[in-house]
């Protein structure tokens, strides 16, 4: 039987609506509009598409989007000036800068200069290391994401076995700690992994977080997994153009998993969708006001 496809689109909307229910709640009950600030540095076409969305949803979801876009050539100590004053603006809650930065200047540097409080992204040290000791952190938002599928579509991940395919800092280490947290099993692969796919087939749960187009095939998927896919590549479409693959071989797995993520309509859309709720958990924290249940945490 194929796969069932997992529908992030549909989810992402759902969630962008709670969100938005949630944001008319806090206004009319508190004052309160959440804001979030995305810093872009130089100009990155892919990094401008991802900016604009991100305006573009936070507005819709009845938040405040502030937007800096710098040329390539600010120095870090002046982008330092610039987060230092968003840290001090009460109107901001949260505050992204779009990864990558240019060449001089360092993003480690950035980010920690970034207010815990207000880091949505979940990439300050003191997030991660809330997250890895199990006290209320702002989480990566992809990983969220795919933490929110998994979820929705298994139910408990208790016991299971789960594979990450990938030890970034974005995506794989913070993916792991969230399946960890839900008392999953999990093994962390990489590009020194010996036998990659005899490891990804122990998986009920494949997290495929590589960069790599369509590396991940059939032989990589035990019968019925839960395959996750957070790749996201542009290759050829043989025509001229350009078509955007995940790092799983969509055609080949989805005859074998029990359920997938496509690319895109997959994890994409629940990246931003994590984003806002992360805002909007900002701005609840802050002000001390409970936080909304039924959002990804
Ligand atoms: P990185 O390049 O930071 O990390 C890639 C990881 O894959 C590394 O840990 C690397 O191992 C591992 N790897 C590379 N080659 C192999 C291999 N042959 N076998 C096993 N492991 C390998 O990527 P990111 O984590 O930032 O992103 C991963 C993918 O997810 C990309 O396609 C990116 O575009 C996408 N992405 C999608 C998002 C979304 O919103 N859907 C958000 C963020 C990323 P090692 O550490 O040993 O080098």
């Amino acid at each position: 039987m194929p796969a069932a496809i997992i529908d992030g689109k549909a989810v992402a909307a759902e969630i962008r609506a709670r969100v938005r229910e949630e944001a008319v709640r806090l206004k009319t009950t508190h004052g309160l509009v959440p804001g979030l600030a995305v810093v872009l540095v130089g100009e990155d076409p892919a990094s401008q598409v991802y900016v604009r969305n991100k305006g573009r949803q936070t507005r819709e979801a009845g938040m405040e989007s502030i937007e800096h876009r710098l040329p390539a050539e600010t120095s870090e100590a002046d982008l330092l000036t610039l987060i230092a004053r968003l840290n001090a603006d009460p109107g901001v809650h949260g505050i992204l800068v779009q990864l990558p930065l240019p060449d001089g200047v360092r993003a480690e540097a950035v980010i920690d200069a970034i207010d815990p409080a207000k880091d949505v992204d979940g990439f300050h040290a003191v997030n991660v290391g809330r997250l890895v000791t199990g006290q209320s952190a702002l989480v990566p938002c992809t990983p969220l994401g795919c933490l929110d599928l998994l979820r929705r579509t298994l139910g408990s991940l208790a016991g299971a076995e789960a594979v990450v395919v990938g030890r970034s800092t974005i995506v794989g280490k913070p993916m792991a700690q969230l399946l960890l947290r839900e008392s999953a099993t999990v093994t962390i692969a990489h590009s020194r992994t010996r036998d990659l796919a005899a490891v990804c087939r122990r998986a009920d749960i494949l997290v495929a977080a590589v960069g790599r187009p369509e590396m991940l095939g059939r032989d990589h998927v035990r019968q019925g997994a839960t395959v996750i896919d957070v790749g996201i590549n542009r290759v050829s479409d043989g025509s001229g153009g350009e078509r955007l693959v995940g790092d799983v071989d969509f055609a080949a797995v989805s005859e074998i998993a029990g359920a997938i993520t496509p690319v895109p309509g997959g994890v994409g859309p629940m990246t931003i969708a994590c984003l806002l709720s992360n805002t909007l958990r900002a701005c609840c924290r802050v002000n001390g006001v409970p936080e909304p249940e039924g959002l990804p945490s």
